[in-house]
């Protein structure tokens, strides 16, 4: 264990033991569309993250943010500003530190127009307490923002933070599952197998960022892909996540000796 995550001590503390071998799992949820909807504050702060840097209103621009990375999403709503790529680079940063600050203050905003999706704090209460799980997020949320948003609703007494990875470690999604491994290596101790995580999300990119280093998937049919989900190969498809005991069953190990 890394001497930063001994003096951070901020994380919940993990059930698993360490030296275990069988039946663990590490859970990795997207936020925006799986555990929660925002309504269209979701798109407010961004272009007013983007107004502020730029000067320029990018309102219209049409760009679709489901599955995508913060930064992707801040560079492709600067392209339809016909920005140069030099320009949007360099504005980039400063956008997402506009975009916490704009997301920070629309906190109290977030809660009354946003809600979390059927189920959500029952699976993830399930799972905090189930033996052999460590769950936490895989976002394209930029690292402030994804605190932010889990805060806002309470869901992050249940997961351990401090190993999430988000957008501020990649803004390419594919990247980031092998960056949660190595973080949980890291802070944590343990070092999982791609088998034995779960990526949970909402869009086909939460599917190709677990298929590419042969992780497991499961899609939540709760965001805006509600649908077009089908089909597109992953372990299990589910309309939301109301069916905890269903949910759970797939998520959670089963462990010899567990019962009693
Ligand atoms: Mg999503």
């Amino acid at each position: 264990m890394d001497q930063a995550a001994d003096s951070r001590g901020g994380g919940r503390p993990s059930r698993i033991d360490s030296a275990a071998t069988m039946g663990r799992r590490l859970i990795l949820w997207d936020i925006d569309g799986t555990l929660v909807w925002w309504g269209p504050i979701g798109r407010g702060v961004f272009d007013d993250a983007i107004h502020d840097v730029v000067g320029r209103d990018p309102a219209g621009h049409g760009v679709s943010m489901g599955g995508k990375t913060d930064p992707q999403i801040a560079l492709e709503i600067m392209d339809t500003l016909a920005l140069d790529d030099g320009e949007a680079a360099e504005h980039l940063p400063v956008v997402l530190d506009a975009l916490h600050r704009r997301t920070a203050e629309a906190e109290a905003e977030f809660r009354i127009t946003g809600g979390t999706h059927p189920g959500v704090e029952e699976v993830l209460a399930r799972l905090a307490a189930a033996p052999g799980v460590l769950q936490t997020v895989l976002t394209g949320n930029v690292e402030p923002n994804m605190r932010v948003k889990l805060g806002v609703f309470g869901l992050d007494r249940w997961l351990d933070l401090d190993v999430a990875a988000t957008g501020s470690d990649s803004p390419d999604r594919r990247a980031l599952v092998p960056i949660a491994l190595t973080r949980v290596a890291d802070r944590r101790g343990i070092s999982f197998d791609p088998g034995e995580v779960w990526v949970v999300g909402d869009t086909p990119r939460d599917l190709e960022c677990a298929r590419v280093v042969g992780a497991h998937c499961a899609l939540v049919a709760t965001g805006r892909n509600a649908g077009a989900l089908d089909g597109l190969g992953a372990d299990v498809v589910w309309r939301d996540l109301s069916d905890v005991d269903a949910v759970v069953a797939v998520l959670a190990p089963e462990r010899d000796g567990a019962a009693g």
